[in-house]
């Protein structure tokens, strides 16, 4: 008995698999789909200066809206794309959204793109990004491409190069989930960049623990020496915002602030400027 009930969780653990495989095949399948039928929509995240509460810049974050699943999140669809050889083509069509969209703004914000690191490989992404801004007309200084520390498993001049080849268009770049990977601190003095964001698992616990409020401390005054802009993520209470801001933190995003919107709840970033407020591209603006 004890025998057959273990055969059977076999076939029910194969069944399991099967299942699994067939819903990874049928969402590539659909990811393929998906480009043709643009059901990719970016939101944007606000990234406001931590003491006045105006608008640095947005970061635009990609959404798939799936005819049948509803809304998948990128954590989920993007390493498959990396993986069936999709990213190129959608992270050149989210650029070119982003691009187009930003370069209608009244108010010439930062708008921010993820780049994978497969992007970064492929042989003409200096030309790619020079090309989307042509054609948008997006001055290059309000372009910031995030990537994080994984692009350094690559061929590392390689990544430097290009790295070097986007800065010189104007552009800056940022590196994401700063302190996650598997780098040294050596990379803040090797990688050419201008951003460091720091990964949000460094404020969870700063209004609570003195240990996470000094490695954050940290970060900002290497930050601050180097010359580079710092932006800590995942604020989300009055507490952490009140201790980055005792810190000295001049950057921040996270939900407390705004969460990921639509574009079109980015209205007032339309209009001229004399419709505007005086405290226009402030968060007031935008609290729903
Ligand atoms: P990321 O670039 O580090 O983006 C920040 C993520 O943290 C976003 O999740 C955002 O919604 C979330 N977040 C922001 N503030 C808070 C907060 O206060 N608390 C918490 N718990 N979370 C917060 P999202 O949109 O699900 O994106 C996840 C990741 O997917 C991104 O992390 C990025 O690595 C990737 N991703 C998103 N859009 C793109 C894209 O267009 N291209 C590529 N290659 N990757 C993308
Ligand atoms: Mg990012
Ligand atoms: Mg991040
Ligand atoms: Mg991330």
């Amino acid at each position: 008995r004890a025998k057959a009930s273990a055969q059977e969780r076999i076939c029910l653990f194969e069944d399991y698999m099967q299942a699994e495989f067939d819903d990874r095949k049928a969402l590539e399948n659909d990811l393929h789909l998906a480009l043709e039928r643009d059901e990719f929509e970016l939101y944007y995240q606000a990234q406001v200066e931590v003491v006045t509460l105006n608008l640095r810049g947005l970061e635009a974050l990609v959404r798939w809206n799936h005819p049948t699943r509803g809304q998948i999140p990128p954590g989920v669809f993007i390493p498959i794309a990396e993986e069936i050889g999709l990213i190129v083509e959608l992270g050149r069509k989210i650029l070119l959204t982003a691009c187009t969209e930003a370069a209608k703004w009244k108010q010439p914000l930062k708008i921010a793109v993820n780049l994978s690191p497969i992007q970064l490989q492929a042989p003409n992404i200096v030309e790619i990004v020079m090309g989307i801004l042509k054609d948008t007309g997006l001055a290059p200084e309000r372009l910031e491409l995030e990537m994080t520390e994984t692009v350094l498993l690559n061929d590392r001049k390689r990544v430097f190069k290009i790295l070097n080849d986007l800065r010189a268009l104007g552009v800056t770049i940022a590196m994401d989930d700063f302190g996650t990977g598997y780098s040294s601190l050596a990379i803040l003095r090797d990688i050419p960049f201008d951003t460091i964001k720091l990964d949000k698992s460094f404020v969870r616990d700063i209004a609570l623990n003195p240990e996470a409020e000094a490695l954050v401390r940290l970060v900002i005054d290497v930050g601050n020496h180097l010359g580079k802009t710092v932006i800590i993520e995942g604020i989300e209470t009055d507490a952490q915002h009140e201790c980055i801001r005792r810190i000295g933190c001049q950057v921040s995003q996270g939900f407390l602030f705004a969460r990921p919107v639509q574009a079109s709840k980015l209205d007032f970033l339309h209009w001229s400027d004399a419709e505007l407020a005086p405290d226009a591209s402030t968060l007031k603006n935008w609290a729903n």
